[in-house]
């Protein structure tokens, strides 16, 4: 089953010059260019608790420090806790002498086993909440901080807005986002501060005194050579780092942690503006208003089988060819020339390029450090001359027990088959000296029906997408004369 492992072995090369699987790219049909996550627009749609499905607004979700109130973690394993109930006697309220059964509740994990009785958490009397939070003596310190950040951000605010005309706009999330400034703005005592600076004048500024670093650290605890470990006794570093807070040392110390919210994102082309992928509002739907994933609008290029290849041996491959759309298709496969995407690939290298959309609201994922696009062949491709016809997607062909006559005059050296919207095309690759894995390019031009109406265009339009295949690993030949 040689398609399971492959998503990563046939890649489409992004207009911002990044390969990447079929599955991982978006086509905008406004400017007719794929798009992938490094080159969209990300923007927070909904915050919502992926265990209750509360949905939230941003400041309160922000209030929450992006967890949810109601729902829990296992601070063990991180699967979600869920509330049982049990019986207890407990004395009557109005009569100690006699005995009532009482309903309470306590939190479990149905993966490890782990309950809040097993550190000693008191029952709930109720099935939801109730749970006391864990005080965190850094508490005060860590607030001072918070204020303290937040009058550096004011005060870089106003720098910002001294130089606007001469300062060249390069992140999407402005600093007022990152320390949730906005809620501040309406407090008078806000005066910008130059940082650590002691301030006098009696304005609540923040005092910060810098932490000086020490060589000195505390020993380790007298008994640490003398008694054995119990592993299990122990929190893993997992389980530590999951309450940076707290950071237990003792699974007896762990404690469930409210559950992270999610978010649901909208993305938007960055150079039309338009929307590519937008899920529904509601948090308990699965489902999109628009999206324009690739696979959609592109046609999907798959490899058949598993061949052997052997270093300087023309080999058939085998790949089919799949039209997702509604409308019959031409198809050409075109030589990969990799020196005609240079220009793509300097601009994938170059991260400033920010595109045209610049509203705060838009939150643009971090840069992620863009590995090199490696565009070299390292296998010679000998591609089908001419075009060929893809039929259109038809979701009752599947249900057909006869291949339709094909209508469709195919060279059988170059079709191997063909199967509703399917053909399966025959290529001819020799790996090139020296190489340990065959990558092959060519480009796939392709007609696409444009669905979207809009007067001055043609509905029609052919488009060319760069394919790299990852072929296989190559073997040495063996017999050379
Ligand atoms: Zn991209
Ligand atoms: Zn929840
Ligand atoms: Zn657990
Ligand atoms: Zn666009």
């Amino acid at each position: 089953m040689a398609h399971l492992f492959q998503v990563d072995r046939v890649r489409l090369l992004c207009s911002c010059g990044i390969l990447k699987p079929i599955t991982a790219i978006y086509f905008c049909r406004h400017c007719l260019k794929l798009r992938c996550g490094n080159c969209v627009s990300h923007e927070v749609d909904t915050l919502f608790c992926p265990n209750c499905l509360e949905n939230m607004p941003s400041t309160e979700a922000r209030l929450k420090k992006n967890r949810c109130a109601n729902c829990f973690d296992c601070p063990s394993c991180s699967h979600t806790l869920s509330t049982r109930a049990t019986s207890i006697q407990a004395p009557y309220p109005e009569d100690p002498s006699k005995w009532v059964t009482r309903k309470v509740y306590y939190l479990a994990c149905t993966s490890c086993r782990w309950t809040s009785r097993d550190v000693g958490l008191k029952d709930q009397t109720v099935a939801t909440g109730g749970w006391a939070e864990q005080d965190n003596e850094h508490y005060k310190y860590l607030q001072s901080l918070l204020e303290h950040y937040r009058s550096v951000a004011q005060q870089e605010k106003g720098d910002r807005e001294r130089k606007r005309f001469s300062h060249r706009k390069s992140s999407y999330l402005s600093l007022s986002d990152k320390y949730s400034l906005p809620s501040l703005l309406g407090r008078k005592s806000l005066t910008p501060l130059s940082p650590f600076a002691p301030k006098g004048d009696g304005s609540q500024g923040s005092e910060m005194t810098p932490l000086e670093a020490t060589s000195e650290v505390d020993g380790l605890p007298d008994n640490i050579f003398s008694e054995e470990v119990v592993l299990s006794s122990v929190a893993n570093m997992e389980q530590r780092m999951s309450s940076p807070e707290w950071q237990p040392e003792n699974t007896s110390d762990l404690y469930p942690l409210h559950k992270h919210i999610l978010v649901k994102r909208s993305l938007r082309c960055r150079h039309c503006e338009h929307n590519l992928s937008k899920p529904e509002y509601n948090p308990s739907s699965i489902k999109f208003k628009i999206q324009l994933g690739a696979f959609y609008h592109v046609p999907e290029v798959r490899m058949v089988h598993k061949v052997d290849l052997k270093s300087g041996v023309e080999t058939n491959v085998q790949i089919s060819l799949c039209n997702p759309t509604p409308h019959d298709m031409t198809v050409a496969l075109l030589p990969f020339v990799p020196e005609a995407y240079a220009a793509v690939l300097q601009k994938a290298e170059d991260p400033a390029d920010g595109g045209s959309l610049s509203t705060s609201s838009l939150v643009r994922v971090v840069d992620i450090p863009v590995e090199k696009t490696d565009l070299t062949p390292t296998a010679d491709v000998a591609l089908p001359q001419g075009q060929l016809v893809l039929a259109a997607r038809d979701d009752t062909a599947e249900y057909d027990d006869q291949d339709s006559i094909s209508s469709y005059k195919d060279d059988p050296h170059v079709v191997a088959w063909r199967r509703a919207n399917k053909v399966g095309v025959n290529l001819l690759v020799t790996p090139k000296p020296e190489a340990k894995q065959a990558n092959v390019g060519f480009v796939l031009r392709y007609d696409y029906t444009n669905t979207v109406a809009t007067a001055t265009e043609s509905r029609t339009v052919t488009l060319n997408i760069p394919i790299m295949v990852d072929v296989g690993s190559v073997t040495e030949h063996c017999d050379e004369e």
